[in-house]
């Protein structure tokens, strides 16, 4: 009788994920923010407080900045990652 159905359906559209999995903690928690003005990017984990910051072209994306942390966690020695909170000799 008139029932109204109001569905509320919540259809994930195709765009960027907000958040990145991280390289170095695994979780999906690495968050990417463009300041074009400066034309640089940081991105940063809010779990394991991962955080670089880069140069960015124009063109570039999150999913960009995303990659260029990713090649940089893996490409530098973890113990500059971790400074000085593990220090096992
Ligand atoms: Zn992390």
């Amino acid at each position: 009788m008139g029932r109204k159905r109001k569905r509320v359906v919540h259809i994930p559209k195709k765009r960027l994920p907000k958040f990145f999995s991280c390289p170095k903690c695994g979780r999906e928690t690495v968050g990417v923010k463009i300041s074009r003005d400066v034309a640089r990017a940081i991105a940063g984990c809010s779990s394991c407080g991962l955080n670089e910051d880069f140069p960015i072209k124009p063109a570039q994306t999150e999913v960009d900045i995303y990659c260029l942390l990713t090649d940089k966690v893996f490409s530098s020695p973890k113990k500059n990652l971790v400074s000085k909170t593990q220090n096992d000799s």
